[in-house]
């Protein structure tokens, strides 16, 4: 049988509630997995994504038995940089690389069935929660029209799946080879094409602590998913454009028409809705076209997408 060493990346911001119980979890999954004989080895890497409160001195703690690593960010980069930061390290030393929240809210037992299907040869498990029972009722609409919108634009993302996925070592090495700076990774995991399967679980409530995902995140998170996946938005203003022109011709045409009849034009209401509305469109357009701009400058910039300030429990690019 192959190697089979096992790295779970887990990005941490402001988690000192949940690092405790979410460590024994973790744990008790490896202990499992080695006992099974799934895997040779485990780890779990903490990304500590510039936490302001204790996270970073328990990690170093833990760190202190040799199944647990931990990387310190210099400043808050966000969840997908630093989940980016720990796929960068895990690659050197882990043949399956498995992403958690800290919270576990994604339920840890599934990683069970990710790891059998790995041995089957699957390169990416997704796991994809069944319902969203434990979100808030908010929470719950917002993400489900994010999902329609994101498929509807041509973005095809899996349906319910967030951050929790198992990728084998070709997979996050095709990953990382990725040179944008905006980062989506369930979309750009998606278009890696490795054969891949699901795997169900219930999502839990948070048992400690705060969602760091607020309204304002989320809003950003949802854009910049549109903008970096799909250009269709930009497709859709020439659509509108045209459109907008076919209805002025119609115009033209029942005003000339109103005119020959003798009958007076009606009056200023019209016209004014229509520059509003023509005014408004515009707006828009140029609104989405600056969008992608903003993607293009953040592109070029090239810059580094986190800096490491400490890191605990593993040696420079091997872990
Ligand atoms: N997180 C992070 N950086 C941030 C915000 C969040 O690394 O700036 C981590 C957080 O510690 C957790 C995961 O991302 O492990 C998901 O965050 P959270 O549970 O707050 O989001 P939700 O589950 O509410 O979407
Ligand atoms: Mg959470």
């Amino acid at each position: 049988m192959k190697q089979t060493r096992l790295v779970i990346v887990v990005p941490c911001y402001n988690e000192e509630e949940v690092l405790p119980e979410s460590t024994l979890r973790l744990f008790q999954v490896i202990d499992t997995l080695k006992r099974q004989r799934q895997i040779d080895s485990g780890k779990i890497l903490y990304v500590d994504d510039g936490s302001k409160d204790h996270t970073w001195s328990l990690i170093k703690q833990y760190a202190t038995d040799s199944h647990i690593a931990g990387l310190k960010l210099a400043h808050n980069v966000g969840h997908q940089k630093a989940l980016w930061a720990g796929l960068e390290w895990a690659v050197s030393y882990a043949d399956i690389i498995i992403s958690i929240d800290a919270d576990l809210q994604d339920d840890e037992e599934a990683i069970y069935s990710m790891i059998n299907y790995y041995h089957k040869g699957v390169d990416i498990v997704y796991g994809v929660r069944k319902g969203r029972k434990t979100d808030t009722f908010f929470k719950r609409y917002t993400a489900q029209a994010f999902y329609r919108l994101m498929n509807g634009l041509g973005g095809n993302i899996v349906y319910n799946h967030a951050d929790f996925r198992l990728l084998s070592r070709r997979a996050l090495q095709s990953l990382l080879s990725f040179p944008e700076r905006n980062l989506f990774l369930r979309g750009m995991v998606h278009s890696l094409g490795y054969p891949s399967a699901i795997v169900y679980y219930n999502r839990k409530e948070r048992f400690a602590g705060k969602s760091n995902y607020p309204l304002k995140k989320m809003v950003e998170f949802a854009l910049d998913g549109i903008t970096s996946f799909s250009v269709r938005p930009l497709q859709y203003i020439t659509y509108i454009g045209l459109f907008f022109i076919f209805v002025s011709i119609l115009a033209i045409v029942y005003g000339l028409c109103s005119y020959i009849a003798g009958n007076t034009m009606p009056g200023w209401t019209s016209l004014l809705v229509s520059v509003w509305f023509i005014g408004g469109a515009i707006l828009l357009a140029c609104g989405i076209i600056g969008e992608y701009i903003g993607k293009i400058y953040t592109e070029v910039k090239r810059r580094p997408h986190y800096f490491v300030e400490e890191y605990t429990g593993i040696n420079k690019r091997s872990i």
